[in-house]
């Protein structure tokens, strides 16, 4: 079967004020993509993410998701037609509880009961400790578990397109192995993932493509493979 483009990207600009914190980023991605985008501090990573969710709205450039022009759209627009941001800090809320929390994730689909009890369903088996934590308020659970949280939070929209910022942070390798076989499962199953990560080596095995933002602006769009292999990333982004 043919690929198809899933979101095309054309000379994105995002800015706060007078600074502009990501330029003429173009992309064009498949359904079922990997991309990872790795880069320093202040690189312009989140910007993007939002800028990609619409949490932020561009001051240049366009985007399309499934060939529909959203460049003018907001969020829940966007993710009532596909697009999910599981935003840097996670985002949960931490006074409802773990199912309340999930319940706010499929608003952006109209199910009726039962699919409703599926979509809930499906995201207990990929995340079975969250069965265990359903009554608790989400503030109470630990890192790695507010991860998965939002993870299956934004999964039981059933996003075309999965953006994750910073999966990572502050949690124990082992639970982050954990979660990212789970991203890996989702992506095989044909959802499209853009990874943003701190973790570069991490990033670059789990990812078929990485970018490397400098500034705001691309400087690499590569193979992940590739990159891992570059002098100028390993010395860069992986320590080596
Ligand atoms: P980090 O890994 O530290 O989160 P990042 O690559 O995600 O970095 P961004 O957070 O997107 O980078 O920041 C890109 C640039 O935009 C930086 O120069 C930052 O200072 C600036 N910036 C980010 N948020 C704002 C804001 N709310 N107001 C003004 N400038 C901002």
């Amino acid at each position: 079967m043919k690929e198809k483009t899933i979101l095309e990207v054309n000379n994105l600009r995002l800015s706060y004020g007078g600074i502009v914190a990501v330029r003429d980023f173009t992309l064009t991605l498949n359904k079922g993509s990997f991309l990872a985008i790795i880069g320093a501090n202040g690189a312009g990573k989140t910007t993007l993410l939002k800028g990609l969710s619409g949490l932020k709205q561009s001051s240049g450039g366009s985007i399309k998701l499934k060939n529909r022009d959203i460049t003018r759209t907001k969020a829940n627009d966007r993710a009532t037609n596909g697009i999910t941001l599981v935003p840097e800090g996670r985002g949960i809320f931490s006074r409802l509880t773990v199912m309340e929390n999930l319940l706010v994730g499929s608003f952006v689909k109209k199910y009726d009961k039962n699919s409703l009890e599926e979509k809930v369903e499906e995201q207990l088996i990929l995340f079975p400790k969250l069965r265990e934590r359903l009554n608790q308020l989400a503030g109470t659970l630990s890192g790695g578990e507010q991860q998965m949280l939002a993870i299956a939070r934004a999964l039981i929209g059933v996003p075309d397109l999965l953006l994750l910022d910073e999966p990572s942070m502050g949690l124990a390798p082992i639970i982050t192995e954990q979660i990212f076989d789970v991203i890996r499962d989702i992506n095989r199953e044909g959802v499209t993932v853009i990874l943003v990560e701190q973790n570069a080596g991490l990033a670059l095995k789990m990812a078929r493509q990485a970018i490397v933002l400098e500034s705001g602006e691309i400087v690499q769009n590569a193979n992940a493979t590739e990159l891992l292999e570059d002098d100028s990333v390993k010395k860069a982004y992986l320590g080596i």
